[in-house]
């Protein structure tokens, strides 16, 4: 199957003195991994190695199987430049999270454009100079959570279904998808504590995500961003690499 689709870059391994493997998340594909032969020749048609956060018009191939398997690249021309993202430490890391967490997470070959079109907007938003990285990291984990469906509805307690306004006591649970209040978090082994600046970040991103134009304060979307790593660690079993430096981002205006 031949297709063309607008893409972007999550990781590159090599191949060969020339050659490349490249994980793309396409908009109307999902994720694919592609052979790129001839990539890495100063001359190829892509211009050179491609490289991490590249993004633009992919032609490729696949097998009939759409997700098994390693499709060929065609054709990648680059249409839109993220570079302003690599002048800065905490843009690019911040950047570089983004893209770990939608390579290890998003299965290939499962299309979710509003995922891809997520990405595309974060990472154009990390590159504008007067962006607050650690709230747009925040907001790209969220959404990102919710459209995979492995966030639920955090307003109530995910067990019990008891409304949550106070942070006594109260829990996240990965396994749950969701807050377990004090009555509940007891049966639970995992489980995270989330304090009241975390509880105050989730209901300002909750009221950010039905359209009311509120900022996360740096000391939220730090507890957002620590909260939200915790639960992607718990589901893939293991901590991205770039968790870290994502668990540190202060720097949120
Ligand atoms: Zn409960």
């Amino acid at each position: 199957m031949r297709a063309s689709d607008r893409a972007i870059c999550l990781r590159t391994i090599d191949y060969s003195e020339t050659s490349q493997v490249v994980f793309f998340l396409t908009r109307c594909h999902g994720a694919v991994r592609l052979l790129a032969k001839g990539t890495k020749r100063p001359k190829s048609k892509s211009g050179g190695a491609i490289d991490l956060l590249s993004e633009g018009e992919l032609v490729f191939s696949t097998g009939k199987e759409a997700g098994d398997a390693l499709g060929t690249l065609m054709e990648f021309c680059e249409t839109v430049v993220h570079s302003p993202l690599r002048r800065e430490a905490c843009r690019l890391h911040a950047a570089l999270y983004a893209l770990e967490l939608a390579g290890e997470m998003l299965p290939l070959g499962d299309p979710h454009p509003e995922v891809f079109d997520l990405l595309h907007n974060t990472l154009a938003r990390l590159g504008q100079s007067d962006a607050p990285v650690a709230a747009v990291l925040a907001y790209f984990q969220w959404r990102f959570l919710r459209r995979v469906g492995l966030l639920g509805d955090m307003r109530s307690c995910a067990s019990c279904g008891r409304q949550i306004d106070r942070a006594d006591e109260l829990h996240f649970s990965s396994r749950q998808g969701g807050l377990l209040c004090g009555d509940c978090e007891g049966a639970q082994v995992e489980k995270y504590r989330v304090d009241a600046d975390t509880l105050a970040s989730l209901r300002t991103i909750q009221e950010a995500e039905a359209g009311t134009k509120v900022s996360l304060a740096a000391p939220q979307a730090l507890a957002l961003n620590r909260l939200l790593a915790y639960h992607v660690a718990e589901q893939l079993g293991k901590v991205l690499k770039m968790a870290r430096h994502v668990c540190s981002l202060q720097r949120s205006g």
